[in-house]
């Protein structure tokens, strides 16, 4: 039975549990899932801040004022930023104060250093000053408010938040630690001499790097080669991970052992309706949620797209498991043909503010070259056959979209 993609992405994320929480430095935290809920415990602003270099003043004393008629008023104090204001200001003076110093007592506007003269002891100042360039007390956050949600992706702009609020450590989901297997004879490692008869193992760093980006930790196992002895021994470097990755092998080939590795699974399955990619096997190893993704390279990242990256996510916590997808105009014709889902690599971009996408010209499983190319996948669905040039196509980005 050929399962759906979507029926076979439900399959997996019923089985996959979110993992533990773990309290980490919080300048560490970019690209985590917030295990808490973020309540900031002070004020921000924590107190009336001047957003402009000038003159803290009472409003009622430079109203009127013109470059012809400025208000003058008698310059009583200097606050730079980190010091705290000693003087009132009171009807007829001023306190000159920097971005970010506290607005002094009994100001409650501020003259921008454009629009004043000093004059001796004196400003004049030559437009009404502005109570909009205070920021009060508790303006952003009020203390005991909540600022990040459970669940939240971790930006640079949270980081910056929490940095605000003085908060040094937080709760964060695990990152999943993932052990990826390649297989067949025919692979060496880097740094390996490769014969004539053999490739490199392309599959092994694509994928770490891809489980990376998801926010896990690859675990390399290396190759196994394609004997039911060294598939069980390499994989036992596996057995404290979270999760299992073993590429190539799926297939129907005379050597593909590592479907017997499923094979007693209960959620094992093996043919899901896409393309590139038709042969996947998903079950439990170890006990752990675990890939046969097939030993094609396309197949193997555009797979784990699919099928292993929204579970890495769920694994975390994250509530935003699929790559986001797009409307986009196709610019040029593909030839499909119905029955599976089709990935095909294309590039996107962007043209008077409408998407265009267009195929790369190899489609080939075994072509890296072509997702090199691409930063997008044209999503072609299970029903449909050959599109044309102009029709609308849904298009999946590919990046690190949490
Ligand atoms: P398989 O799924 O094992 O039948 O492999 C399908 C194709 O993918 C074959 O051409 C393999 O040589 C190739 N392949 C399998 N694993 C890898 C790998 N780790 N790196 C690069 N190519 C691979
Ligand atoms: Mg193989």
């Amino acid at each position: 039975m050929m399962l759906s993609v979507e029926e076979a992405q439900q399959r997996i994320l019923a089985t996959v549990q979110p993992l533990g929480k773990e309290t980490i430095p919080m300048p560490r935290s970019l690209g985590r899932i917030l295990a808490e809920e973020i309540t900031s415990h002070l004020d921000y602003p924590p107190w009336d801040t001047s957003a402009m270099d000038g003159y803290a003043v009472r409003l009622a004393d430079t109203i009127g004022a013109t470059p012809n008629a400025p208000s003058r008023l008698r310059v009583i104090e200097q606050i730079p930023a980190g010091v705290i204001p000693q003087k009132k200001v009171l009807t007829g003076t001023a306190s000159k104060i920097m971005t970010g110093a506290p607005v002094p007592k009994g100001a409650d506007a501020i003259a921008i250093v454009e629009d004043t003269t000093e004059d001796g002891e004196d400003v004049l100042i030559s437009k009404p000053a502005r109570s909009d360039y205070i920021r009060y007390q508790g303006e952003v956050v009020h203390q005991g408010d909540v600022v990040l949600k459970k669940g939240v992706a971790i930006r640079p702009y949270e980081i910056a938040m929490m940095a605000s609020l003085g908060i040094a450590h937080v709760l964060t989901y695990r990152r999943p630690r993932v052990a990826i297997l390649s297989t067949g004879n025919e692979l060496v490692d880097l740094h390996e001499a490769c014969a004539s008869h053999q490739i490199y193992n392309s599959n092994g760093y694509g994928l770490a790097a891809q489980v990376e980006e998801a926010g896990g930790v690859p675990i390399l196992l290396g190759i196994a080669k394609d004997t039911r002895s060294d598939l069980l021994d390499k994989l036992k470097g596996g057995s404290d991970a979270d999760f299992i990755l073993i590429s190539g092998g799926v297939s129907a080939g005379d050597y593909d052992f590592v479907k017997e590795l499923f094979a007693s699974s209960t959620e094992g399955f093996w043919k899901v309706a896409i393309k590139p990619g038709k042969p996947l096997a998903f079950g439990a190893i170890f006990g752990k949620p675990a890939w046969g993704l097939p030993g094609n390279p396309v197949s193997a990242m555009v797979t784990f797209n699919q099928f292993v990256r929204p579970a890495l996510l769920h694994a975390q916590g994250s509530q935003n498991l699929f790559q986001p997808i797009v409307d986009a105009m196709l610019m040029k014709e593909i030839t499909n043909n119905p029955g599976r889902r089709h990935y095909v690599r294309g590039c996107l971009s962007i043209k008077n503010g409408v998407y265009q996408v267009v195929p790369v010209a190899q489609q080939d499983s075994g072509n890296l070259l072509s997702l090199v190319q691409a930063n997008a996948l044209i999503v072609l669905g299970e029903e449909m056959g050959n599109v044309s040039a102009g029709a609308h196509v849904d298009v999946q980005i590919l990046g690190t979209v949490l």
